[in-house]
């Protein structure tokens, strides 16, 4: 079985009487263990296609399917509930809460959904922070990073709570390109060791030549296929 499998999925936008298809007739598979780019100019639907796999937002035809559920069907707190149990995402802008510390952000998503023992949780933050290189900077404020050090500690949160699947929209979009490669090299090293599935978005040439295969979408449709 495929981790995701779309088949012949839109997403229609309404406004009044007009219609815009986001997204149309995208039929694709995913399997476990693969590090897949969608690539496409801006306002391809790379970001639609994350949040439908994601469970933001639900399509207007066609079935989606991540893990064997079918994601159309979930309600809004079905929905939260298989986001926290199954996903982690990374967002192009960090989505880091400005108030914690890189420590207490990456713990976040352990306290909403798991049922940890504090020693356990903190341990396993631990784990995280030095897989990224961020131990030594726990106690810091997002303010107090720079834009890598905020994206390492995003990997982080995403992966803390060990989930199957990551989903990353334009994770290196506000970075330098040292420091993109740095996060793109450090995701495929969690691949590596945790068997994690890997699904980001970009339009940056240099970084989608890191995927191991990218889904090229254009107006919405899925155009081209390329396996490294
Ligand atoms: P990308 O991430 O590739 O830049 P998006 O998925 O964000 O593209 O957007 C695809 C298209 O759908 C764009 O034309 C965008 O304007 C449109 N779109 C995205 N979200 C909405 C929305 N909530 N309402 C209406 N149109 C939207
Ligand atoms: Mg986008």
């Amino acid at each position: 079985m495929s981790l995701i499998e779309a088949s012949a999925v839109s997403k229609i936008y309404r406004s009044g009487d007009v219609e815009f298809y986001a997204l149309r007739d995208i039929s694709l598979t995913i399997d476990v263990r693969e590090f897949v780019a969608f690539v496409g100019p801006s306002g391809s639907g790379k970001s639609t296609l994350l949040n439908l796999i994601g469970c933001l937002d639900h399509p207007s035809s066609g079935r989606l399917t991540v893990m064997g559920t079918d994601v159309a069907a979930l309600d809004r707190k079905a929905s939260a509930h298989f986001r926290g149990e199954n996903l982690g995402f990374v967002f192009q802008e960090f989505n880091l809460v400005p108030v914690l510390s890189a420590y207490e952000n990456v713990e976040y998503p352990l306290l909403m959904v798991r049922g940890w023992a504090p020693e356990k949780r903190h341990a396993q933050v631990m784990k995280l922070l030095d897989a990224v290189g961020m131990a030594a900077q726990a106690h810091k404020r997002p303010d107090q990073l720079s834009g890598g050090q905020k994206q390492r500690v995003a990997v982080a949160r995403a992966l803390v709570s060990e989930p199957k699947l990551v989903l990353a929209d334009e994770p290196t979009a506000n970075l330098d390109h040292e420091t993109a490669h740095k996060v793109i090299a450090l995701m495929k090293q969690m691949r590596d060791d945790y068997g994690t599935t890997f699904v980001f978005s970009t339009h940056d040439p240099k970084i989608m030549q890191a995927a191991e295969r990218t889904l090229m979408l254009e107006d919405g449709r899925l155009v081209k296929e390329v396996q490294a």
